[in-house]
């Protein structure tokens, strides 16, 4: 074989990234990953373990018990909801108004689920009156939707959809990535059964973790189950051995990513959730304003807009990706484009975590009007 020559050792460009994720990590966040690896059974991390799972339960505004990282990123939170709530021949309800909740669906169905999807509108939120209509004609064992959906920019109310879920006798499954630490998360208070989030978008962390957090009606049905979980390594009855009491060795917990999680948790306990969300309010404010003296808007359903995540519609005769690749190779501005049937038409622009502020809206208003002319 040729030898294809060694190269130089990687250094990674300067990047502000405003997209749908990874935002940027606070740098004592990159600090901590630089501490000296220690063993996933030291009583030193041990320790931590216990810190991270009680900072968890504060950030997702729960009591429950099972509330810990997967060891993996966000859509292995995702999976490890399905696979352990789902068994074959199981029926579930699951809103898509956007990429994500098209994945919940793929996922179920590999579970061996019968799937019924509510479809809204791309942009717009998940309807109540459309789950409760879908209720009318299954009895499905789960009910799922996308908190916020970083495809589209829209945030669907959660409350009456988790009551409609309840009230039909259906576990409620609620995908908080791009919500946890952004806007208000309240699993508790919202009697959310499942939920899975990641560590790259509001908490301001590398890529690597998947929170989730189990009810105790969710664990019955998961210590219950007739058949084995069909994945090994997510299966959260070995996962709950090896982040409970017991400490038994499942697989070896990603350390350094584990040292990120812990202090970007510190971070959104410091600063205070009631303080975080109105920093990523604000930040939206101020790009809207920005937007709408350029001309531009956020396309979004009005009422319903994320703080973290802004739908921009590309204006008439702009190059949408060109702006994109200038964004970035002038400015080191990353911003997102459109997926799906939004392909072209917007770039989303995330102000997640440690990013969501003036002086970034400001610096990226100001590179948009100069790509723009
Ligand atoms: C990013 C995202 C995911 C998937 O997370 P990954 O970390 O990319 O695997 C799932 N759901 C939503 C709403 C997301 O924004």
């Amino acid at each position: 074989m040729s030898n294809p020559g060694i190269p130089a050792t990687f250094s990674s460009p300067k990047r502000l990234l405003l997209g749908p994720g990874p935002s940027n990590a606070a740098p004592s966040v990159l600090q901590a990953m630089q501490h000296t690896l220690i063993g996933h059974l030291d009583p030193a991390f041990i320790g931590m373990m216990e810190e991270i799972k009680s900072m968890l339960r504060h950030v997702f505004q729960t009591e429950n018990e099972m509330t810990f990282p997967v060891s993996a990123t966000g859509s292995a939170g995702m999976e490890a909801c399905f696979v352990n709530l789902l068994e074959p021949g199981d029926e579930v309800v699951i809103g898509v108004n956007g990429v994500f909740g098209a994945r919940m669906c793929d996922v179920a169905e590999r579970c061996g689920a019968t799937v019924n999807r509510v479809e809204a509108e791309w942009g717009t939120i998940i309807e109540p009156s459309a789950i409760a209509a879908a209720l009318e004609d299954c009895q499905p064992k789960l009910v799922a939707i996308v908190h916020a959906e970083t495809s589209t920019g829209a945030l669907t109310p959660v409350e009456e959809i988790s009551r409609l879920a309840r009230d039909a006798g259906a576990l409620f499954l609620l995908d908080t990535v791009t919500s946890l630490g952004g806007c208000p998360v309240a699993i508790d208070d919202w009697q959310v059964d499942a939920a899975y989030s990641a560590s790259q978008k509001c908490l301001s962390c590398p890529p690597g973790l998947a929170p989730v957090s189990f009810s105790p009606r969710a664990m019955d049905v998961i210590t219950g189950r007739k058949t084995k979980v069909q994945s090994w390594y997510l299966d959260v009855n070995f996962l709950a051995s090896y982040w409970g009491s017991e400490r038994v060795y499942h697989h070896t917990a990603p350390i350094t990513m584990n040292y990120a999680l812990h202090e970007a948790l510190r971070l959104v306990l410091e600063e205070g959730l009631e303080a975080r969300w109105s920093r990523h309010r604000q930040a939206h404010e101020t790009l809207k304003a920005g937007l709408a003296k350029l001309g531009l808007s956020i396309i979004s359903q009005e009422g319903h807009q994320l703080w973290q995540l802004n739908a921009v519609g590309v204006p008439d005769g702009a190059d949408e990706a060109g702006v994109r690749a200038r964004l970035l190779s002038d400015f080191g501005i990353e911003v997102g484009p459109g997926l799906g049937p939004m392909k072209g038409k917007i770039w989303r622009v995330g102000l997640m975590g440690h990013n969501a502020t003036t002086a970034n809206v400001e610096r990226f208003l100001d590179a948009l009007g100069q790509c723009l002319g």
